[in-house]
């Protein structure tokens, strides 16, 4: 392929997954392109922990140890902590890094590029066309929209991937939207823990604080229904229900499980890969998905590389490759929908969580 404007392969979206997938692609020796909607470094709405050897184990062959400028203080948590109804709070321990998404990505982002990847940073995809083997992307940009042309496209683009809902217009998706709030100071709740509350007695609604730096973050899908739980459940550590947070976000996980699981949905078509949150790849219970987005888009790099020549061989191979994550998520939502269940009473809830929460993440070390 020729001009400066031609690349073999086209990653949308500098997220870890995208991070991961250029990378490799740029390792194998292809020319590789990667695109950012956001000006980088870029924040997303994540607890930023690296779980378990799933993540950290990928960050440190690929990408090399984790600087401690891209960590937060504290750098490492201890554990998690499991709190159901009045139960005693349950206890895993567990080392885990702890970042900021801006400071994690970035420097991903960083280890991608000395490997020769292109970036476009603040530059939006704005459409597809074209099919196996020629793809055309039109960029949305200050000026006037240009296009580009790549051999692959590898959609890393996140939950509401603009690249997924141009190969899959049919596909129907559920979403779930947490809000994340940040507040100034800290509260009487050990910082080196990561904290998970289930106020209704099941795995659903949640939320969960943990601390970093100088403040405290309030992260869950339910905080608005939650918001009475909220001030009642941490109020004796110290909350105060009506103090307004330094700031407020929220952002949205694509809940494709379901058609993943049976075969609706298959995150790849010629010579289109989805990866990472684009392809609902992120685990149930814990909504791990730092690991999930690093491990597929090296997948998806990886069939890229070995298919190069045949765009549908490459899809069909890097679907096959997704066997074993998905046999994962599969284990996972099974679990989770047996807690959802019951049972009611709140000690043996809590340690069923925490039994599951360690499930999930000794599967991650697989
Ligand atoms: C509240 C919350 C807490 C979480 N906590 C954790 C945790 O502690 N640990 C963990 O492992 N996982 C966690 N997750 C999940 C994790 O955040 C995601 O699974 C992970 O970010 C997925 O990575 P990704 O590379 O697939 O996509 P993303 O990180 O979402 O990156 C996608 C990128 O694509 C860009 N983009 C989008 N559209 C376009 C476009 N049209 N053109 C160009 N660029 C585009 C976006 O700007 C973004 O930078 C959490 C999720 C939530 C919601």
């Amino acid at each position: 392929m020729k001009g400066s404007k031609t690349f073999d392969v086209i990653v949308v979206g500098a997220g870890p997954g995208g991070a991961a997938a250029a990378k490799r692609c740029a390792d194998r020796g292809l020319r590789t392109l990667l695109i950012e909607k956001k000006k980088l470094p870029r924040d997303k709405v994540c607890s930023g922990m690296i779980m378990g050897k799933w993540a950290g184990g990928i960050i440190e062959e690929e990408f090399g140890p984790i600087p401690a400028a891209v960590l937060t203080d504290p750098p490492q948590l201890t554990g998690h902590r499991f709190y159901v109804g009045a139960a005693p709070a349950q206890t895993l321990p567990w080392p885990t890094a702890l970042s900021w998404r801006k400071d994690l990505d970035h420097w991903l982002v960083q280890g991608a590029l000395r490997c020769g990847v292109v970036l476009r940073d603040g530059v939006r995809v704005a459409a597809l066309a074209g099919g196996p083997g020629d793809l055309q992307i039109t960029l949305q940009q200050a000026g006037p929209p240009e296009t580009l042309r790549t051999r692959y496209l590898i959609g890393a683009d996140g939950a509401t991937s603009m690249v997924r809902r141009s190969i899959f217009p049919e596909l129907k998706v559920r979403y779930s939207g947490p809000i994340r709030e940040c507040y100034r100071g800290a509260l009487q709740l050990d910082r080196n823990s990561f904290h998970w509350f289930f106020p209704k007695g099941l795995p659903r609604p949640r939320f969960n604080v943990n601390h970093k730096g100088d403040v405290f973050l309030i992260e869950g899908s339910g905080l608005r229904e939650l918001r009475r739980e909220i001030a009642a459940v941490l109020s004796p550590y110290g909350f105060d229900p009506d103090r307004q947070p330094l700031w407020k976000d929220g952002c949205t996980i694509a809940l494709l499980h379901e058609p993943l699981l049976s075969g609706a949905f298959q995150p790849a078509r010629n010579n289109v890969l989805l990866i990472g949150d684009a392809a609902g790849l992120i685990l149930p219970i814990t909504f791990e998905g730092i690991g999930s987005a690093l491990r597929s888009g090296l997948l998806a790099a990886e069939a890229i590389a070995r298919h190069f020549a045949d765009a549908r061989q490459a899809g069909t191979s890097y679907l096959e490759s997704l066997g074993p994550l998905l046999e994962v998520i599969g284990e996972l939502c099974q679990v989770q929908a047996q807690l959802q269940q019951g049972p009611a009473d709140a000690a043996r809830m809590a340690q069923a969580l925490k039994k599951a929460y360690e499930r999930t993440l000794t599967l991650q070390e697989e």
